[in-house]
Order: C-alpha cells, then sequence, then structure tokens
C-alpha cells in the first residue's frame, strides 16, 4: 500500500466509527442502536475518496455531503449508512437506486445484494458513475439514465427500492414495483423532509413510517429537468 492508500484506509475507518456513534445518538428516532455487521463491512470496503470530485478530497471522509456537480451532492455517510441498514438487504435481493449521482451509494449496495438496478436523470453524472464503477469492478449493477420517478418496470418487482433524492410524495409507481416483503426508503417533502420507510407486508398491505427529518436534493421529472 502507499502511503496515501493507508491515510485514506485511515480516514475511511475513522468515518466508521463516527457514523457507528451516530446511529447511538439516533435510538430514539430510529429504533436501533447497531449498524448490521455487512453494512460495516460494506462502508469499510468502499473507497469514498473515489467517489467524490478532487477538488472535495480532503473531506472525502467527513461525515459530510459534498458537492459533485450539477447542484447535486454524495450523500451524507451517515445517510447513506442508515438508509442502507433500514433496507434489511439479503444477500441474493435485487435492488432498485433512483438518483445513482456520484455512484457511491449504488457501490455500497453492489457489495450486499445479488443485483443492482440504478437510474439517474443527469446524463453527465450517469455516464461519470457509470464509468467509475466499471473501473472499480462493481459488476452486478446495470445502470441506465432516465427518470426514476417512473421505476423500472421491465426488471420489477424488486426486493428493496432507495430513492437519494426527494420527491414531494412518495412515487405510485414504485410503490407498485415493490415485491411483497419488500422495503422502499425515500425523502419526502419540500423545504422540509422526513425520510420515510415504507414496507409492502406479504398481504400487499403498505406501512409507512417517519424515521428522521433529512435534507436531499429535489427530485426532478423528466419534462421539468
Ligand atoms: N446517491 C447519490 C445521491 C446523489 S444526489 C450519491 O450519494 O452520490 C441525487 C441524485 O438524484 C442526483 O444525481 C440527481 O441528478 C438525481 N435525480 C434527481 N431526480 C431524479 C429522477 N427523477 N430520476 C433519477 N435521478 C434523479
Amino acid at each position: 500500500m502507499t502511503a496515501m492508500d493507508e491515510n485514506m484506509t485511515a480516514a475511511r475507518e475513522a468515518m466508521v466509527r463516527e457514523v457507528e456513534q451516530r446511529m447511538v445518538d439516533m435510538v430514539p428516532w430510529v429504533g436501533r442502536s447497531v449498524l448490521s455487521p455487512r453494512v460495516i463491512a460494506a462502508l469499510r470496503d468502499v473507497p469514498r475518496h473515489l467517489f467524490v470530485p478532487p477538488e472535495h478530497l480532503s473531506e472525502a471522509y467527513l461525515n459530510r455531503p459534498a458537492a459533485i456537480g450539477y447542484q447535486q451532492t454524495i450523500s451524507q455517510p451517515f445517510i447513506v449508512a442508515l438508509m442502507t441498514d433500514l433496507l434489511d438487504l439479503d444477500p441474493d435481493d435485487k435492488v432498485l437506486e433512483v438518483g445513482t449521482g456520484s455512484g457511491y451509494q449504488t457501490a455500497i449496495l453492489s457489495r450486499l445484494v445479488a443485483q443492482v438496478f440504478t437510474i439517474e436523470l443527469c446524463a453527465p453524472l450517469a455516464a461519470r458513475s457509470g464509468r467509475l464503477l466499471q473501473q472499480l469492478g462493481f459488476s452486478n449493477i446495470v445502470a441506465r439514465t432516465g427518470d426514476g420517478y417512473l421505476g423500472w418496470p421491465e426488471d420489477a418487482p424488486f426486493d428493496a427500492i432507495i430513492v437519494t433524492a426527494a420527491p414531494p410524495e412518495i412515487p405510485e409507481p414504485l410503490i407498485a414495483q415493490l415485491a411483497p416483503g419488500g422495503r422502499l426508503i425515500v425523502p419526502v417533502g419540500g423545504i422540509s423532509q422526513q425520510l420515510i420507510l415504507v414496507e409492502k407486508k406479504r398481504d400487499q398491505s403498505i406501512v409507512l413510517r417517519e424515521i428522521i427529518p433529512v435534507c436531499f436534493v429535489p427530485l426532478t421529472r423528466q419534462d421539468t429537468a
């Protein structure tokens, strides 16, 4: 390992500890105080510094979002960890992600499940993250450019769906594309947003749970983008 790699590994380890501590602080809201060991392992494995733009390299392992261009951001590590954890992913799951952005959350998911489908509206961001994920050898990802509000009907249903931009309401197509027993995590709202966990029970009934207030970029629609 080069000195740079060693620094990055140490910084990443400190980030993981900070994320774990933040999870403990969140018990009253989230109801769980520890992240699954598989989520922790994925945070340890994925080199977040390669997903932030070079000008933000020094912040790559801080528990903060960072600008990735096109008015978009790479999400805060704690939020990535929390959303991933709340999906209760199994290794054989098929997952849909709306809002590929930098590809960091995609990479985390790729470590945890069999197959990841990811949609990004902004074509240059889709091209950049697609290239990076391929270079890094994440091979169980299918990526497309388009409006993720509509989901990915051809490959539905999904065991889990994660939305990383905020729509004004829970997108109906995404609920429809959730498998029975599946989970959808989505930030909903405008200036004020709530992270919402949607569970589709085996009998197809829907249960919603508000988790915490969050601050995501808005989910834009194809015709307005
Ligand atoms: N998970 C990403 C988050 C990026 S920010 C990361 O951590 O890097 C949210 C992303 O959602 C942006 O890249 C934005 O372009 C994208 N987005 C916004 N509206 C969208 C839509 N309707 N369909 C797909 N992607 C969308």
